[in-house]
């Protein structure tokens, strides 16, 4: 990367609509996500679905694994669309996809798209007749398919036939590279099959998700360079809370940098009962952070460190996020171009005033021993000093007054965005 802060030229693939929503080809990096919810249950899966959507999920995965869970697909999709959730529904399938698809046609047609696992679409001779199925309902139904490799369920086959075939060679590699190239080919020759019955290139996404950091950058690293089909990407059993948000975005972060990736999972295990759409505001961070999308305001802040000994600047940069968060749905609609508002709250002087003016808006609180006074920064001109104990609530009034003037109907960023 040079200094003008560039990434690299995005792999080129070929676009897949996925129920509206274009996956590669150019477009944005989606984000997606998955429910953890029996599919069965329908009032539980489209209320799941509902808040991932409106956490800002592009694309909403949800598990189909028995008949029940298939007789209920169109429930759920009917229900969504009552409600004006119209993010597309991908229908996760193992070992019984080629069966369920034909027995309800219906969840069939009510999918945006199905995702099967070339490691358990079936086993021997059953393989290809049952692969050929799903693809078939894909092509019948004009369905687009992701083909989702899996460290966890690698092509057994495949992988017996690598390893012979390197234990044979006259420079066999290590059975970890061969594993990683298993899973290369497991994806690619699944998507050339696909093909071979029939369905277009456009309709084909690939993934080849494993656990590991520099085993997933390896593997997209090879995908990327041989072959052109649309790219999921996301680290499978990334874990629970900070692990898994940072193997997460060290593994994507990287990929993404080199432009590979049209569309992003980030895989994270809830605490028990935990908040799902979690996920969902990771992976748009990351996408944010890294300057790909914008999706809502950021807040900076410093750490604070031993001049902020009280709790109000900590208790200002949660309320402020959480506020801005809290209103966006509403916002999004009022005032097109806010998601690229940057806001600031610093803890004390030392690095206060400077950061507050790169900041739209920002905030330069006292730190411990310094005069109670907090200066208030807009477009990088000192405009006020707040005092006393209201200076949270101010601030918040001033951070609504901003986007009102500068997004709302005739501000000067909605005019720029028209
Ligand atoms: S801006 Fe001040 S309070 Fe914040 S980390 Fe720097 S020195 Fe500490």
């Amino acid at each position: 990367m040079s200094l003008n802060g560039a990434p690299e030229p995005r792999h080129v693939s070929v676009g897949v609509d996925v129920g509206g929503v274009t996956v590669g080809g150019g477009a944005p990096i989606v984000v997606q996500s998955m429910t953890n919810t029996d599919t069965a249950d329908v009032e539980a899966t489209t209320r799941q679905v509902a808040d991932l959507s409106r956490a800002g999920s592009e694309i909403v995965r949800i598990t189909v694994d028995r008949d029940e869970a298939a007789a209920a697909v169109p429930h759920i999709k009917e229900r969504l669309l009552k409600m004006g959730v119209a993010a597309p529904l991908v229908g996760d399938f193992h070992y019984i996809g080629h069966t369920l698809l034909a027995e309800h046609p219906a969840c069939a047609q009510a999918l945006d798209k199905y995702r099967i696992n070339p490691g358990n679409v079936g086993f021997k001779d059953k393989k290809d007749r049952q692969f050929s199925a799903i693809v078939e309902t894909a092509i019948r139904h004009n369905k687009p398919v992701r083909i989702g490799a899996n460290w966890g369920s690698l092509d057994q086959e495949l992988l017996t036939h690598l390893m012979d075939a390197n234990a044979k060679s006259a420079k066999p590699l290590e059975a970890r590279a061969v594993l990683r190239e298993a899973m290369v080919q497991s994806a690619i020759l699944s998507g050339e099959r696909a093909e071979e019955i029939g369905l277009p290139k456009n309709r084909i996404i690939l993934s080849a998700k494993v656990s590991a950091v520099q085993d997933l950058i390896a593997v997209y690293a090879e995908l990327a360079r041989r072959c052109d089909y649309a790219l999921h990407l996301g680290l499978t059993e990334a874990g629970m809370g900070s692990k898994g948000i940072v193997a997460s975005s060290a593994a994507m972060g990287i990929l993404l940098q080199n432009g590979i990736g049209d569309t992003i999972r980030v895989s994270l295990t809830p605490e028990p009962n935990g908040d799902r759409t979690i996920e969902v505001k990771v992976a748009q961070e990351l996408l944010q952070t890294m300057g790909f999308r914008t999706f809502v305001p950021l807040v900076a802040a410093c750490p604070g460190c031993g001049r902020t000994t009280s709790t109000t600047f900590q208790e200002l940069a949660r309320d402020i996020q959480d506020f801005i968060r809290d209103s966006m749905p509403e916002w999004k609609k009022r005032y097109p171009g806010v998601e690229t508002l940057n806001v600031a709250v610093m803890g004390c002087i030392v690095n206060g005033p400077g950061e507050s003016k790169h900041a739209d808006i920002g905030i330069s609180l006292p730190g411990t021993g310094e005069q109670p006074a907090a200066p208030v920064f807009i477009d990088g001109k000192k405009a006020v000093t707040l005092r006393g104990p209201t200076v949270a609530a101010d601030f918040k009034a001033m951070v609504i007054d901003y986007i009102e003037r500068r997004f709302g109907a005739g501000g000067a960023g909605r005019t720029a965005a028209e």
